[in-house]
């Protein structure tokens, strides 16, 4: 499996592999008990949730040695990939379902990583919070919500001038143009939308850059569920 990492330049030392491993492993015998991924073939984890979680790599900075946060990591994607190939980062999953943080708990302990810290809670609640708002130099979250909505929950979290990665595909072009208010009221604007092709027919994968250019006015996140109900 490790020649897709190769074939896209993404070098794997022996602890990196062996890491990839175990998760796969306990990805597989976890889902049994509680629903955590509907891809469980090998070569389909490795490369629609492994490779797809690390292709930021190939982006012109590098996350090793800064500090991270993935909001709505689900099973850990991107979040466990990207400490695994960035042993120096430190980072945090955030969910709001406890099952799947109990399960990257387990996965942190089996793969002996360091500098995770794992919340169980809402970005609404946390985003709020002066120990959480304005203290990341990167947020990442793949799959969780539309852009507009999206951006309320993540960018709270990142520091002024840090940047905010959004895993998209398919409707990039349309979520994007529903999300100006959103972008501006979240006092970010868009850098960059870099396109990947994952190998073989795995599909493409949009990676989008958005800068925080300024602080947020404080009553953003809303509520719990605002943000959903009444997207800006
Ligand atoms: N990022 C993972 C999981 C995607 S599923 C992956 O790509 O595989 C979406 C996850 O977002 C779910 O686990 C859900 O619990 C979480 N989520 C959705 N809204 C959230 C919110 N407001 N706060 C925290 N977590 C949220």
């Amino acid at each position: 499996m490790n020649q897709y990492f190769n074939e896209l330049g993404i070098d794997l030392d022996d602890t990196m592999i062996k890491q990839f491993e175990i998760f796969y492993q306990l990805l597989i015998d976890e889902n049994e008990k509680y629903n955590l991924t509907a891809i469980t073939d090998l070569k389909d984890v490795y490369i629609k949730h492994f490779l797809d979680s690390v292709l930021i790599q190939k982006l012109d900075f590098s996350m090793n040695g800064k500090h991270v946060i993935d909001i709505g990591t689900g099973a850990g994607f991107p979040a466990i990939p990207l400490k695994i190939v960035n042993p120096d980062m430190r980072i945090t999953g955030l969910d709001a379902l406890n099952k799947r943080i109990g399960f990257i708990k387990m996965v942190q302990e089996k793969l002996n990583l360091k500098d995770i810290e794992l919340i169980h809670g809402r970005a609404e609640d946390f985003g709020q919070m002066p120990k959480y708002r304005e203290k990341y130099d990167f947020a990442v979250s793949r799959a969780v919500a539309e852009l507009r909505l999206l951006l309320e929950l993540v960018m709270p979290f990142v520091n002024i001038n840090g940047y905010f990665i959004a895993y998209k595909s398919l409707k990039t072009k349309t979520e994007l143009e529903d999300a100006s208010y959103s972008l501006s009221e979240m006092k970010s604007k868009l850098i960059d939308i870099v396109e990947f092709k994952l190998p073989e027919d795995y599909g493409t994968r949009d990676m989008m850059i958005i800068q925080k250019m300024g602080n947020i006015n404080k009553k953003y996140p809303r509520k719990p569920g605002t943000p959903k109900k009444s997207p800006l």
